[in-house]
């Protein structure tokens, strides 16, 4: 078990420096004395056993976390995309497992919440969309009901080059879904799976019919398949789910028809909420070093390795690193909004860029700064590393992607070619 970290660690993001609102300050002081007082202890035990956090569900269920981003009118707690990305920074600190799977469940309420009340709708659609979203709300709120989103199925869709194979056709009364999910975190564990599928009911496999629905774990013709013994992120359980004619009715819409499809042009912040657990990871790489170099961390000998010019230097390193990931990160999540200009989406790629790889990078040199005791499976450390590669290989927002989207955005404007 790991020792429990101090619940005076200081904020990720000082809520004077970073001019944090009052609720957001609050909300983070609150995560993350939830993160040292419930996470942190029973990290180590998900991560051996390949398990999911279930304990943890239950606790974030009884705190309220599970509607953090469920609109106040409709009884959660309210926050926007920013605080969000804020809190969950902090709880990923503790537990990367527990951050990265709630923020699965959390985007099924801030996408379908405050971002699509950004979006057109007219208004029939939006009292419908309310209406749909109530039920899911009410589902987590008075149930403490999960929800995930599988929606990687090994192809091109998950990176936004191609319309989901999983297939959804409409029927009276909902639809029939069929198809295959990769990867899907909660696999097993969440109560709704929020999935990414194309209507075809027109005979059109085309990005812009993606319908997000949200499908009940029990319905009859899903079912959980394949292992799960991977080197990171082990809590997350992400297991392959199949969809074999599984009837939902029509509430199960999560979104309007041809609303994903806009969210994903006109909101396009929203696939950098991947990014605070990996924040929050790269912060206690930084924060172990300290407290081992200081003598200071729970599980060792109280020997003080600070004195040595070479682990001084190697610190520096790291603060360095962690500041400019804080700052690119902090102006990206706050400039976040539909419709962002294209500067704000090429801040956007280079700060989801950043933390997933500058997480792993502060990850590794904690490691060879401390060393060999450090990395010793009874310390977070090893965790904390091998947790934060996971990063940057997730879609559709992969350290490659983001490269190859900068590259092309910088040097192109709209519509330009070199034909
Ligand atoms: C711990 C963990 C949890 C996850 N949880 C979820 C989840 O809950 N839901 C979910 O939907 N997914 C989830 N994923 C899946 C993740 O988003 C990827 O889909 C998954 O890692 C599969 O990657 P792949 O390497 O097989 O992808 P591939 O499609 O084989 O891509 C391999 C690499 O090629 C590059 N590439 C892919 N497409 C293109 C392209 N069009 N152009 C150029 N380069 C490209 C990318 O850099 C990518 O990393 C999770 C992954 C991990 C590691």
């Amino acid at each position: 078990m790991d020792q429990a970290l101090t619940q005076t660690d200081a904020p990720i993001f000082d809520p004077r420096a970073f001019r944090l609102t009052t609720f957001e300050a609050a909300l983070t002081a609150r995560a993350r004395e939830f993160g040292a007082r419930v996470l942190a202890p029973r990290a180590a035990r998900w991560d051996r056993e390949a398990s999911f956090p279930t304990d943890n569900y239950r606790d974030m269920a009884a705190e309220g976390w599970l509607g953090i981003c469920i609109p106040e009118a409709d009884g959660g707690m309210g926050a926007d995309f920013r605080a969000y990305c804020l809190v969950a920074a902090e709880l990923g600190r503790y537990c990367g497992a527990t951050a990265l799977t709630w923020n699965m469940h959390v985007c099924s309420t801030l996408w379908t919440g405050v971002l699509t009340d950004d979006l057109e709708m007219d208004t029939a659609t939006r009292t419908q969309h309310h209406a749909h979203r109530g039920v899911h709300y009410q589902r987590i709120l008075a149930d403490g009901a999960i929800y995930s989103q599988p929606f990687s199925e090994g192809g091109a869709a998950a990176s936004g080059a191609a319309a989901f194979g999983t297939t959804a056709r409409r029927v009276d009364g909902g639809f029939i879904i069929n198809g295959k999910k990769i990867f899907a975190s909660l696999a097993g564990h969440a109560h709704h799976y929020g999935i990414l599928c194309t209507d075809i009911t027109d005979g059109t496999a085309s990005r812009r019919n993606t319908l997000y629905l949200g499908v009940p774990a029990s319905a009859p013709g899903v079912s959980v398949v394949g292992e799960w013994d991977p080197l990171g992120m082990r809590g997350t359980v992400s297991r392959n789910l199949l969809f074999q004619d599984v009837f939902v009715p029509e509430d199960a819409l999560l979104m309007p028809p041809g609303l994903y499809f806009q969210a994903a042009t006109r909101w396009p912040h929203m696939f950098m909420t991947l990014t605070p657990t990996y924040m929050g990871l790269a912060q206690a790489a930084h924060d172990f070093t300290v407290r081992y170099l200081r003598g200071e961390q729970p599980g060792t000998p109280p020997v003080k390795r600070r004195m040595y010019p070479t682990k001084q230097i190697a610190m520096a390193e790291m603060r360095v690193m962690l500041e400019q990931t804080k700052a690119l990160w902090f102006a990206a999540i706050t400039e976040a909004g539909p419709d962002p200009s294209k500067e704000g989406v090429l801040r956007a790629l280079a700060a989801q860029h950043t933390v997933m790889e500058n997480a792993n990078a502060l990850a590794a040199k904690a490691i060879r700064t401390c060393g060999g005791q450090a990395m010793l499976k009874s310390l977070p450390l090893e965790r904390i590393y091998r947790d934060s590669r996971c990063g940057s290989l997730m879609l559709p927002w992969t350290a490659e992607l983001c490269i190859d989207r900068i590259g092309r955005d910088v040097l192109y404007e709209r519509g330009e070619t070199d034909e």
